[in-house]
């Protein structure tokens, strides 16, 4: 879950700019927020839909809502609005491209049958974001970095549902790397591997991963291996 807005602007890194290098506290979101302005724009795969869209109860309170199957990349996908949202497919989809395109797996676990795949809801109780390996509930404002961490949780609720210790490898992984991931990220370890999981993606978009990999060379593997070992099921 995430209820932060990722949202910086000129203003705010002026602000930080003044306050010294002793008061702020070195975490990975503010070592690399330069990435965010510009994460996903140079992605070149664009999604499109397949069929939809088609009218559905959704998962969440059986929420009336409309459905389409969506192709980006390699990945087939399904992209769920709720109606009483003012949001048009194409604003969802412009988001999803912006991911990297090894995290499009998230999105296709949460696809999978009986699920509503990326889905957009007028409200989430004050939360930006909801995910879990059934499903990834984002509201109107959600951009692409919160996306970003919820597929961290997508995808290692899908590991841990075969490697049971992934969470407690974590939790050594923090204290052997000796570096905070970001504010919100201390409060517990999954969600230190969701912020991970969002750190990871801007370095990778903005090919700052090596830099990445030196602050936090325990969170790197791990996630690398958690990247690589998530899977969707076999299609029926
Ligand atoms: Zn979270």
């Amino acid at each position: 879950m995430i209820f932060k807005l990722i949202a910086t602007t000129i203003a705010t890194l002026a602000l930080a700019g003044a306050i010294s290098a002793k008061e702020k506290k070195a975490n990975l979101e503010k070592t690399f927020e330069s990435l965010h302005k510009d994460f996903g724009t140079k992605n070149p795969d664009k999604a499109t839909v397949i069929s939809g869209p088609v009218v559905v109860k959704m998962l969440r309170g059986e929420s009336p809502g409309k459905c389409w199957q969506v192709q980006l990349g390699d990945a087939r996908l399904k992209v769920t609005i709720e109606d009483k949202l003012d949001l048009k497919i194409q604003d969802c989809l412009a988001r999803l491209e912006k991911l990297p395109p090894s995290y499009r797996k998230a999105f296709v676990i949460v696809s999978e049958a009986k699920k509503d795949g990326v889905a957009f809801y007028e409200d989430l109780e004050g939360a930006s974001a909801h995910g879990s390996q059934d499903y990834l509930n984002l509201v109107k404002d959600a951009d692409a970095l919160v996306i970003a961490h919820e597929c961290g949780h997508v995808l290692e609720q899908r590991v841990t549902s075969k490697q049971p210790k992934t969470l407690a490898q974590w939790k050594a992984a923090i204290k052997a790397d000796r570096i905070s991931v970001s504010d919100y990220g201390d409060e517990v370890a999954h969600e230190d591997l969701a912020e991970f999981s969002y750190i990871y993606a801007c370095c990778l978009d903005g090919r700052k991963l090596a830099e990445l990999k030196a602050l936090s060379p325990q969170r790197f593997s791990q996630w690398e291996a958690i990247l690589k070992a998530a899977e969707p099921l076999k299609a029926p």
